[in-house]
């Protein structure tokens, strides 16, 4: 295609709304615009590579037996209230009603209207195992929409649904889901690992997310040295304290800590560890407010919160709702003498005998304090993130911590949608079985971010073969009726040979088309110029190593056909 006919509003400078480097890239290359918070357009050549990874993944799923469907965007809400998630969906479920004022939702996932397509079309144990994919937009109004298409409000996701006739037959299919996983990833030239994960809203019993390893990513993996455990921070399981005795409680004790508020502040103004400090945090969970204590060199983990709460929405509480309920500005909040407020503690703050906490007054902390004396804690729980150096979960060795990027996620559901819609078939014998379901999700415009943030350089991006937009870049350096007539012949070739060339046809000087190659990244560029041809070479230039050969202009077709088929 002639870059003179494609809209590719490339950019010299950073824009600067964009955090993170495949967000930045891709607005610079003229990929997408954002049209709203979260919701972006996709240009031409952001498409290209929408519509490649999308081929290897339908390639894939169809090679593993999964069928492609298409099911609706709009969803009414009965579907959703039979299985509960119209109201624990909360505020992450886009809501709209039609014009009788019957309520629908736009699909964040396809849980409920597969099982029920699925629980009026099977009947039978023989219509059995059947998995189902689509690839289609979905929507979350998700709270924090940011990095461009990692975090959209509007996505494309392929979803899959497997339905079998046993708890066997559904590990099969789920492995079978978990390996073409690995192929697509693979294909398309990522770096990731498969961790547990937590299965989150979805539910279930098993769960491995994809994980693309990049230190822009959301997420914190934790994984041991030997490969042997490898998790979500948000599933690392972390176990209750062994039951040691506590040290002997010392009296509690009301301390002026005039200006300091954060952890580390207070640790150095009283000079105790911040694992002797215990924070409180008040949370918003659905409509009460819990506080939730965790060690002062912990983190809280909102997952297993919300999990040990039962509730789908939690938030911190905000400056004017903490002064009312504790009295104190953020920073003080401590469990002693709060009123009205849940206290739900940490595991770790369990083991712990004479800490510090806030005391509810500006500027004003307690030493010495004893959960087991000074106030009553409901509950304790895992509640907080592994961190590097925490035991491992199974067996041995200690926990490292890396960042990464969920590109895919599968799920075992066991029969927790087929039970809530009634989704049945007849067995062998004649008796009514509930389908046991799996679900399989991948981020098609996060795979594309993703793999920017894995391979680009100053420049720009560096595309792998089998996801780039174009293979080829054709650069003439001139408008000369020679040059023009070369570089013709070469793209009607390359063309001809299966090979995808951008020709940059435009009247611009030889800088500005090399700046836009190397920003949009396909692999290989080739330059045409009078000396080159004067000689009876065209220049062949890798974009990731930057080698250049000059080559004849009839074997380009040949070498370059070659290389691409290496690489795909
Ligand atoms: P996250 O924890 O990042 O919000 P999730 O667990 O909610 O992801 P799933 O419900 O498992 O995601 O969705 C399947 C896949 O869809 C994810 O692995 C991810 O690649 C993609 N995805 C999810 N949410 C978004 C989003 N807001 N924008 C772009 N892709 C998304
Ligand atoms: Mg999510």
């Amino acid at each position: 295609m002639k870059t003179s006919q494609m809209l590719i509003p490339t950019l010299r400078e950073d824009p600067g709304e964009a955090e993170v480097v495949s967000h930045r890239l891709m607005l610079r290359a003229g990929m997408i615009r954002k049209t709203a918070a979260g919701i972006y357009t996709y240009l031409p050549l952001g498409l290209r590579v929408i519509r490649k990874i999308e081929r290897i993944v339908r390639e894939e799923m169809n090679r593993a037996g999964a069928q492609e469907v298409l099911m609706p965007i709009a969803s009414p809400a009965e579907l959703w209230r039979e299985t509960g998630r119209w109201d624990f969906y909360g505020k992450e479920l886009f809501r709209f009603k039609d014009r009788h004022e019957r309520d629908f939702c736009l699909g964040p996932t396809h849980e409920e209207v597969i099982t029920d397509l699925v629980r009026r079309e099977v009947r039978s144990y023989r219509q059995l195992p059947l998995n189902c994919y689509q690839i289609q937009t979905k929507f979350r109004d998700e709270i924090r929409p940011r990095f461009g298409l990692m975090r959209g409000r509007e996505f494309i996701m392929k979803d899959a649904y497997s339905f079998d006739r046993d708890e066997e037959g559904a590990k099969r299919s789920y492995q079978s889901m978990y390996d073409a996983y690995h192929r697509i990833f693979t294909r398309c030239g990522l770096t990731f690992r498969a961790v547990e994960a937590d299965s989150g809203l979805i539910g279930g019993s098993s769960s491995h997310e994809f994980m693309v390893l990049a230190d822009t990513g959301e997420e914190s993996v934790v994984y041991t040295d030997d490969g042997a455990y490898a998790a979500n921070v948000e599933r690392a399981e972390l176990p209750p304290p062994i039951d040691t005795p506590l040290e002997h409680a010392r009296p509690l004790n009301k301390v002026a800590t005039a200006g300091v508020g954060t952890v580390e502040e207070v640790a150095a103004y009283l000079k105790v560890e911040p694992h002797r400090i215990v924070k409180t945090l008040i949370y918003k969970a659905a409509k009460e407010l819990v506080a939730i204590l965790i060690r002062g060199d912990h983190t809280a983990n909102e997952v297993k919160i919300k999990k040990v709460l039962g509730v789908m929405d939690l938030e911190l509480a905000d400056a004017n709702t903490v002064m009312k309920s504790t009295g104190a500005p953020i920073g003080f909040a401590g469990p002693i003498g709060l009123q009205h407020v849940r206290v739900v503690a940490d595991y770790a703050v369990k083991a712990l005998s004479n800490f510090v906490v806030g005391a509810n007054e500006v500027d004003i902390h307690y030493l010495d304090a004893n959960w087991n004396r000074d106030f009553a804690v409901e509950q304790f729980a895992d509640l907080r993130n592994a961190q590097a150096g925490d035991a491992a979960p199974r067996g041995t060795g200690t926990l490292k911590v890396a960042k990464g990027i969920e590109v895919g996620h599968v799920f075992m559901l066991g029969t927790k949608y087929s039970r809530s819609m009634n989704a049945t078939f007849l067995d062998p014998q004649g008796q009514e079985q509930f389908a046991v379901m799996g679900c399989y999700g991948i981020g098609i415009g996060r795979t594309a971010a993703s793999s920017i943030e894995q391979n680009h350089d100053a420049k720009g991006i560096l595309w792998p073969v089998p996801i780039a937009p174009f293979h080829v870049h054709l650069l003439p350096l001139s408008q000369s009726a020679h040059v023009t007539q070369a570089a013709q012949s070469l793209y009607d070739s390359l063309t001809q040979a299966g090979v995808e060339v951008l020709w940059d046809d435009r009247d611009e000087r030889a800088g500005v088309k090399f700046n836009d190659a190397d920003l949009i990244g396909a692999p290989y560029h080739l330059v045409i110029g009078e000396k080159g041809l004067a000689q009876g070479t065209v220049e062949l230039k890798e974009r990731k190593t930057g080698e250049v050969k000059r080559i004849p202009p009839d074997v380009i077709p040949a070498t370059i056909s070659a290389l691409i088929r290496d690489r795909a």
